[in-house]
Order: C-alpha cells, then sequence, then structure tokens
C-alpha cells in the first residue's frame, strides 16, 4: 500500500513538472486559446528613418515613418499577435528627455495591468535605447514583458535590419517565457537584459552586446531560445517607482 502512495506521489510530480515545463515553453496561444495582444510603442530612431536612396546610411533622417507604417513592413506580424499601434514621440534618440522618458514609463505601467495588453514592444533610436530600457527595467511594475527594439539601418535600406527586429521583439513579447525576465532588448536576433547591455558600435548591425555576462538567448524563426536569466532585482522587485515624479 506504501509502495502504491508513494509511485501515485512520484506520478503526479512528474506530471506536474511536465505541466509547468510546457507552460513555460508552450506559446501563448497554445495555452490561453486566442493570440496576444501586443501594443507597440513607436518613438522613433532609425527603425523610423527615411535616406534619399537605398545604398545611403549614413545621411537620413531618423524617427520619420509612423507606426502604422513600421507595422505594415514586416509581414507575418498578424499571425503571431493581435497588433496596435501608439506613437509616443518621433525623434532622433539623442535628443531623448527626462520628460519623454517619464511619459513613456508611465504609459506602460497604465497599459500593462490591462487584460487587453499581453505584451509592449517600444521601437527607439539606438543611441539612447540603453539608457530607455535601463530605466523601464526600474520602474515598470509588472511582469509582463516590455521589448526594446530598433535598427542600425533605416526603413528605406537595402537589407534594412528593422523589420527583422521589429517581428523578433513582438515574437518576444508574445511569449509566456519572457514574463518576469525584466525588460528585453532584442537586435540582431540576440536577446539582451536591459541591465547588461550596451551600443558597441556606430555602424555595425552586430551592435548590441552585454559584455560583462553575455546575452539571455537568441530569436530564431518566430521562436525564442533562452540560456539564462538575470538574477538581479528588476520590475516588480525594484525600489524604484517613477509615479510620484508625474
Ligand atoms: N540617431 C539614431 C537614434 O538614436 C540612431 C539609431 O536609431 O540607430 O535615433
Amino acid at each position: 500500500m506504501k509502495d502504491l502512495l508513494s509511485r501515485i506521489k512520484e506520478a503526479s510530480l512528474i506530471i506536474c513538472l511536465v505541466l509547468a515545463a510546457g507552460v513555460a515553453v508552450c506559446p501563448f496561444e497554445a495555452w490561453s486559446g486566442r493570440l496576444p495582444e501586443i501594443r507597440i510603442l513607436a518613438m522613433g530612431g532609425t527603425i523610423a528613418g527615411v535616406a534619399p536612396s537605398p545604398t545611403e546610411t549614413k545621411d537620413y533622417k531618423p524617427g520619420t515613418l509612423d507606426v502604422a507604417s513600421m507595422i505594415r513592413s514586416v509581414p507575418g506580424l498578424d499571425r503571431i499577435a493581435r497588433i496596435s499601434g501608439e506613437q509616443v514621440a518621433n525623434i532622433d534618440s539623442s535628443h531623448m528627455t527626462n520628460e519623454l522618458l517619464l511619459k513613456l514609463s508611465r504609459r506602460v505601467n497604465e497599459l500593462l495591468p490591462r487584460d487587453d495588453v499581453d505584451g509592449i514592444v517600444i521601437t527607439h533610436g539606438t543611441d539612447t535605447l540603453e539608457e530607455t530600457a535601463y530605466f523601464l527595467n526600474l520602474t515598470v511594475k509588472s511582469d509582463k514583458p516590455v521589448v526594446l527594439t530598433g535598427s542600425m539601418r533605416p526603413a528605406t535600406a537595402v537589407s534594412a535590419d528593422g523589420p527583422l527586429n521589429l517581428y523578433n521583439a513582438v515574437v518576444l513579447a508574445s511569449q509566456s517565457q519572457s514574463r518576469g525576465r525584466g525588460v528585453l532588448v532584442t537586435l540582431n536576433e540576440r536577446i539582451h537584459p536591459a541591465r547588461d547591455v550596451t551600443k558597441t558600435n556606430t555602424t555595425s548591425v552586430e551592435t548590441f552586446r552585454s559584455p560583462n555576462f553575455g546575452s539571455l538567448g537568441y530569436v530564431l524563426d518566430g521562436r525564442p531560445y533562452f540560456h539564462r536569466a538575470t538574477a538581479k532585482r528588476h520590475t516588480t522587485a525594484s525600489e524604484f517607482d517613477a509615479a510620484p515624479l508625474g
């Protein structure tokens, strides 16, 4: 009898572990029965930049395209999520201000508690992307995914990197695996934690790196692959709160 009881216990433990692992790797859609709802907040940058010709990548105007045209430029987004867009700013991110940072943090904190928002993607210029990501990592009060992306080549360039970066950011924001990992940054198929990531080169598409501890993983063909987690405090465990700053 005792033997039977311990076998039942073992079996239920195995079932629980399998179910827990399943929830961790299952696409959101598989366990919720619906596509995730992702809000894209657009801030401008090269990802929304336009150059006079497809071969010019230096003399272009960042923050030109609006959020709707960026969404239209990415094929297949509607198969992974229900997308809505919001233009928060449309600037060269070297002109980022404290007021805009606070506005963005406030908006993210307004949106994430809603049932019709499962994750947020922020398109941003790369010059100050890491500062915005880190600020949000300390001031967002939710476990839901917040993913920043940008691009090194303007939207008009041959081999523009923006559309794939935006696609991968939506993939990441749509996945239950991305929850509770702090604010994430994805460019060039890598996933970085906001705490560690930095821009290392002014022109290369491989510019974002996490020099001390490496990336968190990568996104490929519509799936994220995580190989580490950050153990540092962030989002819901952060002691910082930007709300009183208005
Ligand atoms: N100057 C641009 C910006 O930060 C650079 C970029 O987005 O790559 O807005």
